[in-house]
């Protein structure tokens, strides 16, 4: 019998390695950011036009190529990066495969013009679906430029399954995120038609992974640092409260290769054990420096999957060096047995004090000018030396004293006690279980309901700034960019008119990106996102909103979102605060949601209950 065993053609074995090597445009990006880093550049810029479907573009300074290389380096285990097989072991370069190019060429148009520092001219290749169509001298500045059009024009059914605009740009920032916190020694830019998506110059680790993710990121880093002779570890872990909802910024590098690895990242989870709150998913930048021979990086055509010979120890250590980082910066909790409440309490919220978003204050207030303060002084030298029998006389002056000082500084909240049915001293408060409120009422104890409270004073303010367009928007001093889902954005989009008018200012860059210029005054920045998130998980609930206005369910949705939690600790004065503000509601005593916030307990029945 005849034989049937055939060499393929290069061109089609270029196309079935291109199936593994590039998928889509963001893995054309990746290929070209590390060829780019291999070759030393100091500066590279990835220019993409309609999301890399269109044009990838990467123009680095590096070594550049000689005339012979820049046809070589697109045929198919040409590379420069490894010689012997032993090289395998001692891995220093992101490339040493040789076929990523070739994988690029077979399913595009490319272009590249290169030249070397030492060379008078550069030169131009012109190469499409792995056919060569030119080579010319060229005029050039040292450095690399790969031009790739038209990804996939041969192969119709991969064209066909990319995926929206927005997803493969998404997956593009991803690589590219990638490469620039790989090494934040070099200059990196990216431009997505026309529009500057990022610039970030050459810093250190801490300050790119600012740049790229915002200035609010950097109070959020936790540094971790461990030397073993297994691994180094070197990196930040995000305090657990910044912790997102969806899984966010999540990385791992290997000696200088961003690598994925469920391994890890369960030993990172287990470090933030009990830290979390439910749903929510901890962000980390992770540095691992490993003797080059005892990983294998070669077991994957994208090596972003790489083979550890000592993964347990890895784990065991990484582990510990979080745990002693988040220990260290004291973001861990401290366990109270003696308080029950704690226990019960999320992390995040344990450790919040109870100050309010806004406490009003008279300026111009000066205790030492006024009568209140002399009979408060009085009061607290009584104290001091007063042996128990003179208790009475310990509460001489302070209904009086304290209402002048409670209404010079709030004099908003005046109308409340017209009434005088509020008996108040600085002792009037108390709040239990980080969860009630006790005051008294002139012939009742209250218990309010903190959260509730909070989510009433706020709906309320929301509301009225909603209607009369009152809100004061605090202006940031540098815009935060929001990036999230497409389908989000566009929601947010639709909401703006109302959004703005409670004060979140913002516009869209992206189809995926929001970029907030001001925030009501009552929203920490850093709360922001989590925020959104909640409003726009709020709103996909429509059993909670029948029958709502638009305008109402925003308000109830964002005073759910930021309103005190159960669990955070109120200062007296902050509880004071509170309830002025609760009782100058219009509707004090139920929730946005209907819940009661108010529990009445006259002193009738205290009395009652001591008879018996
Ligand atoms: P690999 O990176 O695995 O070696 P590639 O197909 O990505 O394989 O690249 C082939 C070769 O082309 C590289 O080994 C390198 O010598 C050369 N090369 C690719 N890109 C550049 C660049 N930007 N600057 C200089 N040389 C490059
Ligand atoms: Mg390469």
């Amino acid at each position: 019998m005849s034989s049937i065993i055939q060499l393929l053609p290069d061109h089609v074995a270029n196309q079935i390695a291109a199936g593994e090597v590039v998928q889509r445009p963001a893995s054309v990006v990746k290929e070209l950011l590390e060829n780019a880093v291999d070759a030393k550049s100091t500066d590279i810029k990835l220019i993409v036009k309609d999301s890399g479907k269109t044009l990838i573009q990467v123009i680095d300074n590096g070594l550049g190529m000689s005339i012979t290389d820049a046809r070589l380096c697109f045929e198919r285990h040409a590379t420069s990066k490894i010689k012997h097989a032993e090289d395998l072991f001692a891995i220093n370069t992101k490339g040493f495969r040789g076929e990523a190019l070739a994988s690029i060429a077979a399913v595009a148009h490319v272009e590249l013009k290169t030249k070397q520092d030492q060379e008078e001219l550069g030169t131009h290749v012109v190469i499409e679906g792995s056919q060569f169509l030119s080579q010319e001298p060229i005029v050039q500045p040292k450095g690399t430029s790969f031009l790739v059009k038209n990804l996939f024009y041969n192969i119709p059914a991969r064209r066909n399954f990319l995926k929206t605009d927005s997803l493969e740009l998404k997956h593009i920032i991803n690589e590219f995120q990638r490469v620039a916190l790989t090494h934040p020694n070099i200059h990196f830019s990216l431009l997505h038609n026309s529009t500057e998506l990022f610039l970030l110059p050459a810093s250190n680790l801490r300050q790119r992974i600012v740049n790229i993710f915002g200035s609010k990121t950097n109070e959020k880093l936790v540094p971790i640092a461990e030397n073993t002779e297994v691994v180094s570890i070197q990196g930040f872990v995000m305090r657990p409260e910044h912790a997102k909802k969806t899984r966010g910024e999540q990385f791992f590098f290997v000696n200088h290769r961003y690598i994925k690895s469920s391994y890890f990242h369960q030993s990172v989870l287990s470090s933030f054990e009990g830290l979390l709150r439910d749903g929510h998913h901890p962000s980390y930048f992770i540095y691992l420096e490993v003797p080059p021979h005892t990983i294998d990086i070669n077991i994957h055509p994208t090596k972003t999957e790489i083979k550890f010979e000592d993964e347990h120890t890895i784990y065991a250590i990484l582990r510990a060096a979080i745990k002693h980082s988040l220990g260290q910066y004291q973001v861990a909790p401290v366990l109270d047995f003696n308080a029950d409440p704690n226990l019960e309490v999320p992390y995040h919220q344990n450790k919040q004090s109870g100050k309010l978003p806004e406490i009003d204050f008279n300026q111009n207030f000066n205790p030492f000018q006024s009568n209140v303060s002399e009979a408060a002084f009085k009061t607290a030298k009584t104290f001091t030396k007063t042996p128990e029998s003179q208790w009475d006389g310990l509460y001489a002056g302070i209904p009086e004293a304290s209402q002048d000082v409670f209404e010079s500084q709030h004099n908003h909240s005046q109308e409340l006690f017209d009434d005088n049915t509020f008996a108040r001293s600085s002792s009037s408060y108390a709040q239990i279980k980080q969860k009630y409120i006790i005051a008294s009422l002139k012939n009742n104890l209250i218990v309010v309901h903190q959260n509730r409270a909070h989510q009433r004073v706020l709906y309320e303010e929301l509301l009225q700034n909603m209607t009369n367009f009152s809100a004061s928007p605090q202006q940031l001093l540098f815009p935060i960019n929001v990036q999230m889902e497409v389908i989000k954005v566009s929601k947010l989009l639709e909401l703006q008119p109302v959004l703005s008018s409670v004060g979140f200012v913002f516009e869209s860059s992206l189809a995926t990106e929001l970029i907030f210029n001001a925030l009501p005054a009552f929203l920490e920045p850093a709360k922001l996102d989590s925020t959104l998130q909640d409003l726009l998980v709020a709103l996909e609930d429509p059993e909670q909103f029948v029958s709502k206005k638009h305008a109402e369910m925003i308000a109830m949705a964002l005073a759910k979102s930021m309103s005190l939690k159960t669990g955070t600790h109120l200062t007296t004065e902050a509880m004071e605060h509170l309830i002025n503000q609760l009782f100058a509601c219009q509707d004090p005593y139920v929730c946005p949601f209907k819940k009661p916030i108010i529990q009445t307990i006259t002193f009738e029945e205290i009395d009652q209950k001591f008879k018996l």
